[in-house]
């Protein structure tokens, strides 16, 4: 069996009015993150370590910022075909596991809803994507409230046959 890790980081900034979107899902809140497509943080940086397992380069290689047909898109698109490219390569997803670093609004309760939806988007298993949640302590940029920060890490494996190139 064929190995390969990855990780991905993002950050968006928080503006008042706009949806907060994150892992896939709507969370009332007064702000949201800004950003070209719907700006779900926790997806972005989801694609970011899968693509870096995958060596498939990163998020905005694939899906500019400056192109008009991704503006105002639902991230989960960008999830989809993230995955497609990774399945393309002959990788399967082990686990996710990501942390939200985040001061309001409180993540915790909506776990269970972001794992179900993106693993729906990914085909794997609720138990196989983990969405943790913690604060700044008030300090810096998360802990002002300006922004939402995510770390995430992707693990693929493939089985290997005899002849198959590592
Ligand atoms: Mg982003």
């Amino acid at each position: 069996m064929k190995l390969r890790i990855g990780q991905g980081y993002d950050v968006h900034r928080l503006e008042a009015g706009r949806p907060f979107v994150l892992g896939g899902i709507a969370i009332p809140h007064t702000h949201g993150p800004a950003g070209h497509s719907d700006g779900d943080v926790l997806i972005h940086a989801i694609c970011d370590a899968l693509l870096g397992a995958a060596n498939l380069r990163d998020i905005g290689y694939h899906f500019s910022d400056k192109d008009p047909q991704y503006k105002g898109m639902d991230s989960k698109v960008f999830l989809r075909r993230v995955v497609e490219m990774v399945r393309e390569c002959g990788y399967e997803i082990s686990n996710i596991d990501a942390t939200v670093v985040l001061e309001m609004p409180k993540v915790n309760p909506h776990v269970p809803h972001m794992q179900e939806v993106m693993a729906g988007v990914l085909n794997i298993r609720p138990e196989d994507i983990s969405v943790k949640a913690t604060t700044s302590e008030r300090m810096g940029f998360v802990g002002r409230e300006e922004g939402v920060a995510v770390f995430a890490v992707a693990l693929l494996y493939k089985i290997l046959d005899g002849s198959a190139r590592i």
